[in-house]
């Protein structure tokens, strides 16, 4: 429950670092409270469990390269976009620095979000609380579709990083590359879980045009997932 609460806190300050964590505190218990509901409303979607397994992993703090028990990067080191924890912060902090930096701020994590912001109305800001805890930033986007985005963005940002780490190992890092590759490592889940649904599913009734996925006529789901130019 510790590492749940210590989440939640990470997830509402990371769009507001700079608001006291002494104000956050009961937003962010009462969001820990509710998340043991929510964990089996995600255990209970119609899909392949590996897909839930690095937002679970979060919610422990054991996601392993992205601060997961409490390690940092070596010291000394940089990720492969140049960043680099606060030399100055304690081992722990560091470690939830790079929590944040593998699932926000990085390279392929930034181009997952911003395939997802440009599918969202443009009134809505896509904070990192939508994505880390779930949250539906709005009605149009269906509770278990969200879920679904979320799954799938959090594992993408994860394997978006470890492509980051062999593509600089083999040819030297283009951002450009690693951004189209990233948005590839969304579609694929998204897609995958429109395949897995068949043609009668409770989400045959989705409609064809809601966003980041669809249904046709016949109830089968299919991608909706817009790219931004
Ligand atoms: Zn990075």
């Amino acid at each position: 429950m510790e590492a749940w609460q210590q989440f939640t806190q990470s997830a509402i300050t990371l769009a507001a670092p700079t608001q006291p964590q002494e104000e956050t505190r009961p937003t962010a218990l009462a969001i820990t409270k509710a998340l043991r509901a929510q964990v089996r409303q995600v255990w209970r979607l119609p899909w392949e469990n590996n897909w839930k397994e690095v937002w679970w992993r979060l919610l422990q703090h054991g996601v392993m390269g992205a601060g997961g028990h409490g390690w940092p990067m070596k010291r000394g080191t940089a990720c492969p976009c140049g960043w680099q924890h606060s030399a100055a912060s304690p081992r722990a902090a560091q470690a939830l620095q790079l929590r944040e930096h593998v699932f926000w701020t990085c390279t392929g994590a930034s181009a997952i979000r911003r395939a997802i912001q440009h599918n969202l109305p443009v009134s809505v800001q896509l904070l990192p609380r939508n994505v880390w805890l779930l949250e539906q930033p709005c009605q149009t986007v269906r509770k278990e579709v969200w879920y679904v985005v979320c799954l799938a963005a959090l594992t993408a940002m994860l394997r978006a990083r470890g492509l980051m780490f062999s593509t600089l190992a083999m040819t030297g890092l283009e951002p450009a590359v690693v951004e189209t590759k990233a948005v590839d490592l969304l579609l694929a889940p998204l897609k995958d879980f429109a395949a897995c649904q068949g043609s009668v599913s409770s989400f045959s009734d989705l409609g064809q045009a809601h966003p980041f996925v669809y249904a046709r006529p016949n109830g089968s789901l299919a991608v909706s997932l817009q790219l931004p130019a």
